[in-house]
């Protein structure tokens, strides 16, 4: 996703949203993936960062998953959300932190789209061991995006309007 080294400007491959340098201040360290439509691109193939991927592929948000943490006996809604995305030409598949600024509109809209396929979404995801959030998840996907006060937003009321 990142044409130029780890610092300065880009422009997103998947959207061509010119992607501005303060945006990889996200407080995350291995920012991979576009703030504003959310792809990423297929650079790893071991671990995060290692970018020894051949493939280089688009990856597309599918979904959300929570990444509990070490303690087994946190609360679910302590976890940490995460975006499941998938390669678009290999099928691989990786989970990555949601960053402080990406765009919680769209991760709802991923979100929405994951239960509208999510039979076959839950079967790709369950080759890797990925448990994808289902509608009963909704609430901690708000509380994470929006807040713990915030109920179910606009956003959320007008898509199921739609
Ligand atoms: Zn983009
Ligand atoms: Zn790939």
């Amino acid at each position: 996703m990142y044409r130029a080294a780890s610092f300065g400007d880009f422009k997103c491959a998947h959207c061509h949203t010119f992607v501005s340098s303060t945006h990889q201040l996200s407080g995350v360290n291995n920012r991979n993936h576009c703030p504003y439509c959310l792809w990423s691109c297929h650079l790893d193939l071991y671990a995060a960062g290692d970018r020894l991927s051949a493939c280089k592929a688009g990856m597309k948000p599918i979904g959300l998953t929570m990444k509990k943490g070490r303690n087994k006996y946190r609360l679910e809604s302590r976890g940490e959300l995460m975006l499941i995305h998938a390669c678009i030409e290999c099928r691989a598949m990786s989970i990555n932190r949601i960053a402080a600024d990406d765009d919680a509109e769209t991760v709802i809209v991923v979100f929405q789209e994951s239960l509208a396929l999510f039979h076959r979404i839950h079967a790709l995801c369950d080759q890797y061991g990925i448990i994808p959030l289902n509608a009963e998840s909704i609430g901690i996907v708000h509380r994470q995006l929006f807040g713990q006060n915030v109920e179910i937003s606009s956003t959320w009321r007008s898509l199921h309007k739609s």
